[in-house]
């Protein structure tokens, strides 16, 4: 996509003609790198200087404003050092009281000086009103009172108040203002013109009502929500058009071969994913190149249609390559891919960052001269050596877990050719259909919602740390019965190093304990040959127990194992306990997933477990979390460091959302530069960000 600065209908970086180069440097930190993000960098409050109440009026334990002249300052030790400051009107006298001041301070409120002070009363000791702590600023000759409130933004250390209200001052002169959007939907929307919206918003007048500031459906913050949302839909829909540029090979899928590989399989197809492979295999079937996400909660069988998916890519003559996020993940797609495939004369490659040089260039040259058909890797997939003969499908798996910058480097490497083939994302995130709406507004999407059939629904259950023991004897009782155990060590975010030293000891412990058990350990740290031998180990049975990290998070899928333990479960997030969780109930038996808490729960701790002990359904769990936690975080690292979305809330703005999402369309195709400068206001340099 072009840069913005490439385009003249973008706003240019002004910043300088706004603020200070030490100001600049702040404003950056907060995301702020042209005169017209200021403009829309708006205040999360205001506070009230328009008017002066005086000391008699003034109600206690309210914030006011009052106009004073200091007749005493004092330094008391009482018992700590404070500075008290003793001031009148013509009403009365006041107490105001400062227990942290600098000289400076003490200096300035010297005696006969006219202050303006705001803060809350209280009555003190001697039953006079006092201020502790209040704000004051000097009256200089004809400094009248303001007559807008005083807006208070987010800030970073270092930028106070008063330079962000300069910088947005000096915005409003140089900025542009004009509308971006078409009165139609505005007068459509009933909402009010940008530029009202920034002023009111920036500067309210005093006596505009307070609900129109605070409330985030009045009409000004519904102005913002939509025009971020707008933003966003254009984005997504540029994204989505683009695709018409491109064209990628037509692949009819061949029934015969596909009757057969299912024939093989041991299992039918459900409904659902019936459905959902032949949503796909219709797209294949067209030179638009496809570009779909297919979501399905853990354990709905997305594997077998990426199978079926690249089977018919190959079949048309074609090579598929397919991403996952970890060796661990690579390594059982290939085994399991290549038991479905190689009977069909298909054949099946790995390529990871862990294979040795001459592996490495010999899977090259099988890539480069199309002998191999399928291969399964991690992002070393797209390196600069790794070069396609007829590359026609992209597989992402797990495609929230890869980051924007894994993305991005996906989209700069030979992005034409990426271009002409055919995509399909897969995802165990189930979100609510407002937010794929908004986020995953330049995909199609495909639903698997039915797990296979026979799948006993696992059991949750939470178990506080002190109970340890009896977890100890039921795993045993599990061992013994020829079933297998995950283990899954506390989450150490601070320390890599850390958490490796509690998932060795833990395996240390346990193997104490259980000298006749054979314990594994996997976590990140080990060599992937090391990790690859123990999940083979485990896949197999010859281990009855793995202790391990959440390396294991994905995608791992051992159905005889029908236990878990998640050791400090209130430190992870619910999608990703949700995830781990999936790793059990894959077979026909019966699985408990037992969290073990520490037995000091906040109060938030404990709401959030009982989420996901109460919900199976990770759909229900996502909703949950998403109330929780914000949209940003529930879609991991789409958004990375990138907030999409500042003012709407796909959730509650949903029918702003299906406005906007109906109107990008007709905006890009009969209004494209005000269409680009609508992004251009929104997103600025962002834009790049959004891009799948
Ligand atoms: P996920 O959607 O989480 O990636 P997988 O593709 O790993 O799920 O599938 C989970 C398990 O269910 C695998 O062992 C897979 O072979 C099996 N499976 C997939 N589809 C079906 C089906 N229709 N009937 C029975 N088992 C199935
Ligand atoms: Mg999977």
């Amino acid at each position: 996509m072009k840069n913005h600065v490439d385009n003249p209908t973008n706003y240019a970086s002004d910043l300088e003609k706004v603020a200070t180069p030490a100001v600049r440097a702040k404003l950056i930190k907060l995301g702020i790198s042209r005169a017209q993000d200021l403009l829309t960098f708006f205040p999360i409050r205001y506070e009230d200087e328009t008017q002066v109440v005086s000391i008699a009026d003034a109600p206690e334990r309210e914030l006011i404003q009052i106009e004073v002249t200091v007749i005493q300052a004092k330094v008391e030790f009482r018992p700590r050092r404070q500075l008290v400051v003793s001031v009148q009107d013509v009403t009365d006298i006041a107490s105001l009281r400062f227990l942290n001041f600098y000289p400076s301070q003490q200096r300035m409120l010297e005696v006969g000086v006219r202050i303006r002070v705001v803060g809350e009363f209280r009555l003190n000791r001697q039953r006079v009103k006092e201020m502790v702590h209040p704000r004051y600023k000097k009256i200089l000759a004809n400094d009248e009172l303001p007559t807008t409130l005083t807006p208070v933004y987010a800030t970073t250390k270092g930028l106070g108040q008063v330079s962000i209200r300069k910088a947005v001052a000096r915005a409003f002169t140089v900025a542009d203002q004009t509308d971006t959007l078409l009165p139609i939907y505005l007068s459509d929307l009933g909402l009010p013109s940008f530029s009202r919206t920034v002023k009111t918003l920036h500067r309210p007048q005093a006596d505009v009502d307070p609900a129109l500031l605070k409330d985030r459906r009045s009409e000004f913050w519904a102005r913002l929500s939509f025009d971020e949302l707008l933003a966003q839909q254009l984005i997504m829909r540029k994204n989505y058009d683009k695709r018409e540029q491109y064209s990628a090979p037509i692949m009819s899928p061949i029934n015969s071969r596909m009757e057969l590989f299912l024939s093989r399989l041991g299992f039918k197809l459900t409904n659902a994913q019936e459905i959902a492979l032949s949503e796909i295999q219709a797209d294949m079937s067209e030179r638009l190149p496809m570009r779909r996400l297919l979501q399905g909660d853990v354990g709905s069988g997305k594997t077998v249609i990426a199978a079926l998916a690249a089977l018919q890519a190959i079949d048309a003559g074609y090579q598929v390559a397919l991403m996952v996020p970890t060796e661990i993940l690579s390594e059982q797609h290939f085994k399991k891919i290549e038991s479905w495939l190689t009977i069909l004369d298909v054949s099946v490659e790995r390529l990871t960052g862990s294979l040795t040089k001459l592996e490495r260039s010999q899977t090259s040259d099988r890539i480069k001269t199309g002998l191999a058909h399928i291969v399964i890797g991690t992002h070393a997939l797209f390196q600069e050596d790794v070069v396609f003969k007829k590359l026609g499908l992209v597989i992402i798996d797990e495609q929230h877990r890869f980051g924007v910058k894994q993305r991005l480097a996906l989209i700069d490497k030979g992005a034409d050719k990426l271009n002409q083939t055919h995509q399909l994302m897969m995802s165990a995130t189930p979100i609510p259909r407002s937010l794929a709406m908004s986020f995953f507004g330049d995909l199609d999407v495909s639903v698997i919602d039915e797990l296979p059939p026979g799948r006993v629904p696992i059991i949750t259950k939470l178990v506080s740390n002190s109970r340890r023991q009896e977890v100890f004897e039921r795993i045993q009782d599990t061992c013994r019965s020829g079933q297998q155990v995950y283990w899954v060590c506390p989450l150490i975010e601070e320390s890599e190093t850390l958490q490796l030293e509690t998932a060795i000891q833990t395996h240390e412990l346990i193997q104490a304990q259980f000298p006749h058990l054979r314990i594994g350990i996997v976590h990140g740290r080990m060599k992937s040959q090391e990790k690859t031998r123990t999940m083979e180990d485990f896949t197999n049975g010859s281990i009855h127990l793995l202790v391990a990290t959440s390396v294991i998070e994905v995608g791992v899928d051992v159905p005889n194992a029908t236990v878990m333990v998640i050791e400090n479960a209130e430190r992870m997030g619910l999608s990703q306990l949700h995830q781990l969780r999936g790793r059990i109930g894959r077979g026909s038996g019966a699985s408990t997933c037992i969290l073990l808490y520490s037995s000091k729960l906040t109060e938030t701790a404990r709401s959030r477990l009982k989420i996901i002990y109460e919900n199976i359904d990770g759909f229900e769990v996502a909703r949950a979390d998403l109330q929780l936690r914000g949209p940003g975080e529930i879609l991991g690292a789409r958004q990375s460091g990138v907030p999409m979305l500042r003012y709407a809330d796909p959730e509650r703005d949903v029918l702003l959302l299906e406005k906007a999402k109906h109107f990008a369309p007709d905006f890009l195709t009969n209004h494209p530069e005000l269409a680009e400068r609508h992004i251009s206001r929104w997103y600025g340099s962002r834009e790049k960000f959004s891009e799948v």
